[in-house]
């Protein structure tokens, strides 16, 4: 086996992951990124549609440009790459950090550092996690899986396709099909509203006249060797029985039913996993419950865009550089998903300098306000003009802001502040 060290390893040669090296060498890190892949870029190079870097780049990008980008952003600093290694386990051995990776190449490697950085992106939810009944013929497969066959393999999954599930990846890949002669018999969705973010309804649905089928479900796969088609139904309402069933025939059928981060190996290292994101918990400094191990990107929580993923990985290098030259994190304050709201990361807000938030709403609809609470008092109030779970909402909040240092002057001992999403009623969903 071999062995090397660095002050931090990053595992996953994504936009985060990349975002966060960069960061960190900049600081005068030594750092390394370990990728299964033999080329870094992560899923961007899968995307080969625009739509990337708008707000990071000011230009709107296809995937595989934006990750030229964040590779170029290593040129001139000392990250070294391990391209075709997999990272199968993190140990932690008197305070510092140890990870295995594999290679064809190089075999066993032992890594030896003061921080991990977590960036390995996240997988898809697939039909044993659906449970539909029926047969299990062929031609089913993950939206990305089929996005891959199609954009790195050059194949054609199939002809007459119909798509469960209205997030990105779907929505992105009716209009892929399309392009490549398929025809789209339908996109199927559970919720009343889509799972995907406004954009990509307009430019992958409408503009290609694919039907979307809201507050349905489907309820019955048939075909023997080859999918042959399936019944889709509109879900249950209060009302009573669903009616208006119906059969698709297709020789494809595409799930698009979520993204799991991808945490095997943190598991595995003792890391404590957040109920609603699926990925680690993570305080002020984005670092997990194991000390010396740090996330971000889609391991920490599903990004839409990857604009989010890189602003965040760059936070999470600068805290990794305060962690190895001993600044110490000092009070944070707990912070909590309130009302309408799923989740908000990181879980903990440092009392010095300025924090950013990222969380996700549980309704749909205009005019909505976020409010921010410590102790029942509003520290932040801020209009938003339209709310949806697909579309993630960011937001600051500073140390200094008066009503969060006054606690101290007060002697107040709030430790939790609430965030939550408020909607007049009549536009809620
Ligand atoms: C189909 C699709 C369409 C999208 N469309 C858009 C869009 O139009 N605009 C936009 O802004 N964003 C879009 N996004 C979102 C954006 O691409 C992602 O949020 C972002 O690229 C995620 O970056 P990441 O580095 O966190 O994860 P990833 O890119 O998934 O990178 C994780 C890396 O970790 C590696 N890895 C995992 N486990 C290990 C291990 N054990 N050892 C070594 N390496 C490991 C993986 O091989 C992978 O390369 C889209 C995403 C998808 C999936």
């Amino acid at each position: 086996m071999k062995h090397t060290e660095f002050d931090a390893v990053v595992i996953g040669g994504g936009a985060s992951g990349l975002s966060a090296a960069a960061e960190m060498s900049r600081g005068g890190a030594s750092v390394a990124v370990v990728e299964r892949e033999e080329t870094l870029g992560g899923i961007l190079n899968q995307c080969i549609h625009n739509g990337f870097g708008l707000h990071q780049y000011n230009e709107e990008l296809t995937g595989p440009e934006y990750a030229e980008r964040c590779i170029r952003d290593l040129d001139g600093l000392s990250v070294k790459v391990f391209t075709g290694m997999t990272v199968t386990l993190m140990e932690t051995e008197e305070g510092t950090q140890l990870l295995y990776g594999f290679s064809r190449e190089s075999g066993m490697v032992r890594f030896r550092c003061r921080a991990i950085v977590l960036a390995m992106g996240c997988r898809e939810r697939n039909r044993g996690n659906l449970g539909t009944p029926g047969t299990r013929p062929s031609g089913i497969f993950t939206a990305g899986l089929a996005q891959r066959l199609v954009n790195i393999d050059g194949m054609v999954p199939g002809r007459e396709c119909v798509i469960v599930g209205s997030g990105d990846i779907g929505l992105i890949m009716a209009r892929r099909m399309t392009w490549i002669g398929a025809r789209v018999r339908g996109v199927i969705e559970i919720q009343p509203y889509p799972a995907g973010i406004t954009r990509n309804i307009v430019q992958c649905l409408r503009d290609f006249d694919i039907p979307l089928y809201l507050s349905h479900s489907i309820t019955r796969i048939y075909g023997k060797d080859r999918i042959s088609g399936v019944d889709v139904a509109p879900v249950r309402n209060a009302g009573g029985e669903a009616s208006g069933a119906f059969h698709i025939p297709c020789d494809t059928l595409l799930l698009s039913v979520g993204l799991v981060p991808e945490n095997e190996i943190s598991r595995k290292a003792g890391v404590r996993l957040h109920p609603e994101t699926g990925g680690p918990v993570v305080d002020a400094r984005y670092m997990t419950s194991v000390t010396g191990i740090f996330a971000c990107g889609n391991v920490l929580h599903v990004h839409d865009l990857v604009d989010y993923a890189s602003e965040e990985a760059r936070h999470c290098g600068q805290a990794v550089l305060d962690y190895l030259s001993g600044v110490s994190a000092g009070e944070q304050l707990r912070v909590g998903a309130g009302r309408n709201v799923k989740y908000v990361v990181p879980g903990r807000f440092a009392l010095t300098g300025k924090n950013r938030f990222y969380l996700r709403s549980m309704i749909t609809g205009t005019g909505a306000r976020l409010c921010v609470r410590l102790g029942g008092i509003e520290v932040l109030r801020r209009k938003l003009p339209y709310v949806q779970p697909s579309e993630m909402i960011s937001f600051d909040l500073a140390a200094d802001e008066d009503a969060i240092s006054s606690r101290f002057t007060t002697g107040g001992d709030e430790t939790d502040l609430e965030v939550s999403l408020e909607i007049p009623e009549k536009e809620g969903a």
